[in-house]
C-alpha cells in the first residue's frame, strides 16, 4: 500500500512538529535568486489538498497547504519574479515564474478566509511546522486524471497516515464558512 504517493513529507512518515513554531522563510525551488517569503508567525489548519489549483511537487497527488494571516507575510527577496496565477480566483496565488511554485496566497476579497494567506509549509527552510490534520478535496485527484477505480486505495492509505479524508474541507473550516455566511445574512443561531 506504501506505493500510493500521497505527498513526500507526507510519506516519508510525519514528523508531527507543531506547538512551537514562531514562523520561517519560504523558499521556491530557483537555484539562483530564488523568491524568498518571510512568515513571521505560526501556521494554522495545515492539510493535504487534492483540488488542481494548489501547487504540488511533480508527481505527488496531494499538496501540503496551511494558512497565516496575510499581516505576517512578507516578500523579502525577488518579488519581482511573483506573479498571481489567476486573478480571478479567490485565491491570489503568487507563483514564482521561473519555477512554478506558489509561494503564497491571500485571500482579500469579501469571504470568511478573508485576511489569510495559503502557504505551502514544506518551502520552509525550518522545520518544526505542524503536519497535516486532515485530506480535503480528496475525490478531485480525478479531476487531476487519477483513475476513479483505485480511490478506496488512496482513502486507505490516507487512514493508514491517520488522515481524515474529506471531499472538500474539514468540518471545522466548513464550520467557520457556514457561521460566516449566516452572520453575513442575518442569521441569528437559536
Ligand atoms: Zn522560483
Ligand atoms: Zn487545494
Amino acid at each position: 500500500m506504501t506505493s500510493v504517493v500521497i505527498h513526500p513529507t507526507i510519506d516519508s512518515g510525519k514528523d508531527k512538529g507543531g506547538g512551537s513554531f514562531t514562523g520561517g522563510t519560504l523558499v521556491c525551488e530557483c537555484v539562483t535568486n530564488p523568491v524568498k517569503v518571510k512568515v513571521k508567525t505560526d501556521i494554522a489548519h495545515n492539510h493535504a489538498c487534492g483540488c488542481t489549483k494548489c501547487w504540488k511537487p511533480n508527481g505527488t497527488l496531494f499538496s501540503v497547504v496551511a494558512v497565516a494571516p496575510s499581516d505576517k507575510i512578507e516578500v523579502i527577496e525577488n518579488e519581482n519574479k511573483l506573479a498571481v496565477v489567476d486573478p480571478a480566483a479567490l485565491i491570489q496565488r503568487h507563483a514564482c515564474k521561473d519555477c512554478g511554485v506558489h509561494m503564497y496566497g491571500p485571500v482579500e476579497r469579501d469571504h470568511p478566509f478573508k485576511g489569510l494567506s495559503f502557504i505551502h509549509p514544506e518551502r520552509f527552510e525550518e522545520s518544526g511546522w505542524a503536519a497535516p490534520g486532515f485530506a480535503a478535496f480528496v475525490s478531485s485527484i480525478i479531476e487531476s486524471g487519477y483513475n476513479p477505480d483505485r480511490m478506496d486505495g488512496i482513502r486507505a492509505r490516507l487512514k493508514e497516515l491517520d488522515l481524515e479524508s474529506y471531499d472538500c474541507l474539514s468540518p471545522a473550516l466548513m464550520d467557520y464558512i457556514a457561521t460566516w455566511t449566516a452572520k453575513k445574512n442575518g442569521v441569528s443561531a437559536s
